[in-house]
């Protein structure tokens, strides 16, 4: 297999169109049998659901070539479980666990040759999303949908080593209680953007979120969830009903605790007690574990004692315990690792 001349460290995180992409389509009832296409435009009616009342969801995932050459990806499984639950929440129809696993290892394999070789910090995005494609104009479901994945390639999310980042306390809500901040929803984003352009024309990297009721609970950022550690070395994730279940988040508690022995907390936590925490870093499938040195509340700042150079010392014990078995350096729990070829 011939791999695309592409210069895997430097392609950056854009969208690059790739050769195939796989396509379902559900009408009266039911998905058809869904396939693989070149086809990369999406036609859909001028009144499409999606297009007048948002109704979308979407998964995010990567592949990558394990140190002894395999293309596989990092659990899968969890992806697909919570795009059923966003396609529930949205009264969306579910794509089936199977069906999704199936078509993510299909368009992977269609799509080796833009696979990055190992080692070059490069991964092939996968993008799983749904929406309503079929016209309404009264405020309801949609009867047509379109299940896609796409996939891009994207280079190295730190390009010469992870910075700590500057983040600041949000004025904004991500997430109202009992609302959409535990499923992953197009609209959840569309809100997010006005904050996180005004985060970053005040200087900073990211917004972090207060629980929207009494503002005084750490939620997570626009697109990761919060890790921190404590100056006895316990990790600690806010728990709470409006956070994103991130999978590399529920992944890292899991490691803390079984690989390296580590005390796993996940619970409430307050605003107030950031301060007493030794190190932060946010949790996501492109950059696994971003540190983060300080945060902003206000003019108020918050410095780790991992400072603004480096990842603390556990935050780097766990990126690189899930980096290894990412890659295949460490052994794996059963089921983690989804073997494409
Ligand atoms: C996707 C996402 C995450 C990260 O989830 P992973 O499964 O680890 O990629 C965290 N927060 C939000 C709001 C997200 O949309």
């Amino acid at each position: 297999m011939e791999k695309k001349n592409l210069d895997w460290a430097n392609i950056g995180f854009n969208y690059r169109k790739t050769d195939m992409r796989y396509v379902s389509n559900y009408k009266n009832g039911s998905w058809d049998e869904g396939t693989l296409t070149t086809d990369d435009t999406v036609v859909i009616s001028e009144c499409a659901g999606v297009l007048q009342y948002s109704q979308s969801c979407f998964e995010g995932l990567k592949a990558y070539t394990t140190e002894d050459g395999h293309i596989v990806t990092f659990r899968p499984d969890l992806n697909a479980e919570r795009m059923e639950d966003s396609a529930k929440r949205l009264e969306m129809p579910v794509f089936p666990k199977e069906r999704f696993l199936d078509a993510v290892t299909k368009v992977v394999a269609a799509n080796e040759a833009y696979v990055p070789p190992f080692g070059s910090g490069a991964t092939l995005y996968i993008r799983p999303y749904m929406f309503a494609s079929s016209p309404v104009i009264g405020v309801k479901p949609a009867e047509e949908y379109q299940f896609r994945i796409l996939t891009t390639p994207v280079g190295p999310y730190f390009k010469g080593g992870a910075k700590p980042l500057t983040i600041c306390v949000s004025d904004f809500d991500r997430a109202a209680p009992h609302g959409t901040g535990h499923i992953k929803a197009g609209l959840n984003y569309a809100m997010s953007l006005h904050a996180i352009m005004e985060a970053h024309r005040n200087g900073f990297d990211e917004n972090m979120y207060l629980d929207a009721a009494t503002r005084t609970k750490v939620e997570e950022t626009g697109g990761a969830n919060f890790l921190f550690v404590t100056k006895d070395n316990k990790v600690v994730t806010p728990k709470s009903n409006s956070i994103l279940p991130s999978i590399t988040r529920r992944s890292l508690m899991y490691v803390a605790k079984e690989y390296l022995g580590l005390e796993v907390e996940e619970r409430e936590v307050y605003f107030d007690e950031v301060k007493d925490f030794a190190e932060c870093g946010l949790c996501g499938t492109a950059a696994v574990i971003s540190p983060v040195g300080k945060i902003v509340n206000h003019g108020e700042e918050i410095q780790f004692s991992s400072g603004m150079e480096t990842m603390g010392p556990v935050t780097k014990k766990l990126y690189d315990t899930l980096t290894g078995i990412q890659m295949g350096r460490l052994e794996a729990p059963k089921g983690w690792i989804h073997v494409i070829k």
